[in-house]
């Protein structure tokens, strides 16, 4: 899942609306910020695989730091801590633990059983949307359109900055998506990774389009 995940990164400033969008989407897309990082240390390991299901070429071979179930309740209570730590805001650092739980259930919903469940284990776990293109597009098209309807209702541009970043945001991650599934599988995994690492930029969009916005 990809824009999904921003979906409801931008849904949660509806429950939570004192953290930025940045922060909202650092922790919706946490798994898949360190996962990058992991695959180009050799941490972690990806395969370039067309047919593994029909909406991605990846086998997601070894990932059991950033996408076992042990792990991501571990990074939820490290980035809900760190959160409260510096704000003090014990309601929003718990939206912010849940938004990083959120990731690895809708990753279940998507992925073929690939997910561990902590590192090490035999168990794997996944429910294979993406065995279906058109059933992945409606679900997570409907995901990522609610959470902009929700953020729009959540927050009012301060400026003309405030209205075209979010648009900008919205074409350009529709854009990736139709991209990802219309091209030609990567070249190698080390592309992969540096792709990845590339989502950083959106979570910065995001610190950049609430700054321009007030909450309602
Ligand atoms: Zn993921």
């Amino acid at each position: 899942m990809f824009i999904g995940h921003f979906g409801v990164g931008l849904a949660a400033k509806k429950i939570s609306p004192k953290p930025s969008l940045g922060t909202l989407f650092f922790a919706s897309q946490f798994l898949d910020l360190l996962w990058p990082s992991f695959i180009l240390f050799g941490i972690e390991k990806v395969k370039i695989d067309p047919g593994n299901t029909a909406f991605t070429p990846l086998n997601f071979v070894y990932y059991p730091f950033s996408h076992s179930l042990l792990a991501t309740i571990f990074w939820a209570l490290l980035f809900g801590l760190i959160y409260y730590l510096i704000r003090k805001n014990k309601k929003a650092a718990i939206v912010l633990g849940l938004l990083v739980i959120s990731h690895w259930i809708l990753d279940l919903i998507t992925h073929r059983p690939d997910l561990p469940l902590y590192p090490g284990s035999n168990i794997f776990l996944g429910l294979g949307l993406w065995n279906s293109i058109i059933g992945t597009v409606i679900i997570e098209g409907l995901i990522f359109l609610g959470g902009i309807y929700l953020y729009i209702k959540s927050t009012k541009a301060k400026n003309k900055v405030g209205t075209y970043a979010l648009l900008g945001l919205i074409i350009f991650l529709i854009i990736i998506y139709v991209m990802n599934l219309a091209g030609s599988p990567p070249p190698d995994e080390t592309a992969i990774g540096y792709v990845g690492l590339s989502q950083w930029l959106i979570v910065l969009w995001g610190y950049w389009i609430d700054k321009n916005r007030i909450t309602e």
